[in-house]
């Protein structure tokens, strides 16, 4: 046999595991930060605009990773990006959004409450009033809205350049930007493997607490065992103090999964990650 017919799968074998890593969520992710980044950098006036990219700030006692920080006088943008494709529908309200893409839907978690919770993060860390921060959340890539969207969505680069620049009422100080900047960029913050890996053991720390609040009894905590109906049929788990509590649960609870999103490949283009891979879940 050729030499080069025993090489030719190795090489397709090789290709593919190249397509699909350089496919996978957290690969796109990073890449639509990196874009938002660049834009923000070359279209913001420097003299007028300070930012930080990629932050990871404590949040209660775990923590809680920011795309991108931009201070200025009028005001501080705290912006999730968002690197996705298909239709988006949702509101500023409703707890989960829906993305359609080749007509299957995924839900994700609104990013605006995703947001939310930095910004709070964000003002408690810096000791100043929500009211003089904005949140964004941009979509890079080629998802369109299919639903009336809040104005925190921006769609591309240049309209969230717009509605940061929007803001033209100074609140702050140059000396309290340089204080907010020097802290965000203090190194116990920035995003380095170490505070990475700290962020993603809390982040499976919280779903491990939630998988196992689904194993126990929904009235009082107590363990949940595995009981048989007299009538036969499907079993359920109950409460083990029973009688004295009479909670129970469905066997086979739903998995706890904040986010669902198709597999990484060629033509299904991932649902949403974040930068580093991993699913954040709802604070
Ligand atoms: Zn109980």
């Amino acid at each position: 046999m050729s030499p080069y017919v025993i090489a030719l799968p190795i090489l397709a074998i090789v290709a593919a595991l190249l397509g699909a890593l350089l496919n996978s969520p957290s690969r796109i992710g990073a890449a639509g930060e990196r874009l938002v980044a660049r834009w923000l950098a070359k279209n913001l006036p420097p003299e007028e605009y300070r930012i930080v990219n990629d932050l990871i700030l404590p949040h209660r006692d775990r923590t809680t990773q920011i795309d991108h920080v931009v201070l200025s006088r009028f005001g501080i943008a705290v912006i999730e990006t968002k690197t996705m494709s298909g239709w988006i529908f949702g509101d500023g309200t409703e707890g989960r959004w829906t993305q359609v893409i080749y007509g299957r839907k995924y839900r994700m978690q609104n990013p605006l409450h995703q947001n939310a919770l930095h910004v709070r993060a964000l003002c408690r860390l810096l000791g100043i009033p929500a009211a003089n921060v904005d949140s964004f959340v941009v979509f890079m890539g080629s998802a369109r809205p299919k639903t009336a969207m809040p104005p925190a969505v921006a769609w591309g680069a240049r309209a969230l350049g717009q509605r940061i620049r929007a803001r033209r009422e100074p609140v702050f100080t140059d000396a309290q930007l340089a204080a907010f900047e020097a802290r965000l960029r203090a190194p116990d913050l920035a995003s380095t493997r170490a505070t990475q890996r700290a962020h993603v053991l809390g982040v499976k720390a919280t779903l491990k607490d939630r998988a196992e609040a689904v194993q126990r009894c929904p009235e009082c905590g107590a363990p949940l065992v595995q009981r048989m109906p007299r009538s036969g049929g499907t079993g359920f788990l109950g409460c083990s103090t029973f009688p004295k509590c009479r909670g129970t649960r469905p066997l086979a609870p739903p998995p706890v999964r904040p986010t669902v999103r198709p597999a990484a490949g060629a033509d299904t283009p991932p649902a949403d990650a974040d930068s580093h891979g991993t699913i954040l879940p709802n604070p």
